[in-house]
């Protein structure tokens, strides 16, 4: 009996010190099979109960038990350190915290064009103009007579518009100004409004797109002149370009405006100076200090006719630009043909 006690108090104490050097799934293996194994110390033990008187078998029976139960449970949990271990390392292998992190993958954004357009928006919005679109395929009527363009004119000509075919009554519109047409024919004074939307030409260079967008404008009401217009349009361009600059209204020709201006804008790069900060020619603006924005005018008398309002009794002003025109001076584009090319290092700059 005392054989086996004292060598059962030593198993105890050797069990405690191998359990503290297990560094390793090797060390756990190793201490496993040593004391739990087939030929393991507690099997010899087991082995010795046999010698035991039988009264005493019992209570030394339990003893071997318990130390058996606490080696399993204690390889067990050392298991579980070693696996939570080797987990962490393998983590910290493959995480660098010194490194920045990385940027999500965005799914998409707003295209340069639709970001200028919303903004365009939004300013008109501000001034309380409300937002109306139309048909792109539009009569003849619309597009150009009831606009008083006349018969013979340029921009009747087959090398401008698109036809289509079968058809010389049918056209994709050559400008947004048909909408002027269909809201006055539908609504009665006063009217503020603006008219987003694509637009077709046969034009196609650095400058140029056969399709591209404008923003018309509309206001009409008694007693309107020119310097509503003037107000509007600088008020809409300083929100638009942000700062302090000046505008300018230089007399022009539309068929549907009279009289009628182009408006301009002092050149964002050379601030009207002709010479850049370096000290080089300007070729923003080709050195005349100024950049073409839009086209603008007071409504003619032929157009309120042929809406049936009488020109004597209401005045307004009307105005047209480019998207893409103020959207490459915003953002020093020198080729409209990029924005349609969606070549996404070209858009992930936007
Ligand atoms: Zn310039």
């Amino acid at each position: 009996m005392n054989q086996l006690l004292d060598r059962l108090a030593n198993i105890e104490v050797e069990a405690k010190e191998k359990a503290a050097t297990v560094k390793s799934d090797e060390d756990l293996k190793v201490a496993r099979a040593y004391f739990l194994g087939r030929k393991g110390v507690v099997t010899d033990l087991l082995k010795m109960l046999g010698s035991l008187p039988s009264e005493e078998r019992p209570a030394a029976g339990s003893r071997i038990n318990t130390l058996k139960v606490q080696l399993t449970t204690r390889f067990d949990s050392l298991e579980n350190e070693l696996k939570s271990k080797g987990i962490d390392k393998a983590l910290g292998e493959q995480v660098d915290i010194t490194l920045p992190g990385r940027v999500a993958n965005l799914p998409g954004s707003t295209h340069p064009v639709s970001q200028i357009l919303l903004r365009m928006e939004e300013i008109f919005t501000g001034l309380g103009f409300s937002i109306f679109e139309g048909p792109e395929i539009e009569t003849d009527y619309f597009n150009f007579e009831a606009l008083n363009v006349a018969k013979d004119h340029p921009a009747r000509d087959m090398q401008d518009t698109f036809y289509i075919e079968g058809s010389s009554e049918h056209l994709l519109r050559t400008h947004t100004s048909p909408m002027q047409i269909h809201v006055m024919k539908k609504a009665k004074p006063p009217i503020r409004a603006i008219f987003p939307g694509a637009v077709y030409r046969r034009d196609a260079d650095i400058t140029h797109s056969p399709m591209f967008h404008q923003v018309e404008g509309l206001v009409v009401d008694e007693n309107i002149t020119m310097a509503h217009l003037k107000g509007t349009l600088t008020e809409f361009l300083h929100q638009m370009f942000g700062g302090d600059f000046a505008v300018s209204f230089r007399p022009s020709f539309f068929p549907f405006t009279e009289p009628s201006a182009e408006v301009d804008i002092q050149c964002m790069m050379c601030r009207g100076k002709k010479v850049t900060p370096t000290g080089e020619p300007c070729r923003v603006c080709k050195q005349t200090g100024w950049m073409e924005i839009l086209g603008a005018g007071m409504v003619h008398p032929a157009v309120f006719e042929a809406v049936g309002y009488d020109p004597k009794k209401v005045k307004g002003f009307a105005f047209g630009m480019g998207v893409e025109r103020i959207a490459m001076l915003k953002y020093g584009v020198s080729d409209i043909r990029l924005f349609f090319e969606n070549d996404i290092r070209f858009l992930r700059q936007f």
